[in-house]
């Protein structure tokens, strides 16, 4: 299982309909204290991991969620 990472800045230049994303390998991520801090190469501006389930979905952070009622 990868670890993805998404772009939520809201003015993106990503072409894409959706937002960018990348994964990473599990091996290539130690622990969360010690990973390396990835950019969006289209905006420039610090991704974040995209939640695994969807009940971590955080509205405040991830534009594409639906607020909670
Ligand atoms: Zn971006």
């Amino acid at each position: 299982m990868q670890t993805k990472y998404i772009c939520t800045h809201e003015h993106c230049s990503y072409p894409g309909s959706t937002r960018f994303e990348m994964s990473f390998k599990p091996e290539s991520i130690m622990d969360d204290n010690n990973v390396a801090t990835a950019f969006c190469p289209f905006c420039k501006k610090e991704l974040m991991p995209a939640p695994a389930l969807t009940m971590d979905c955080d509205p405040r952070t991830l534009a594409d969620c639906s607020p909670m009622d």
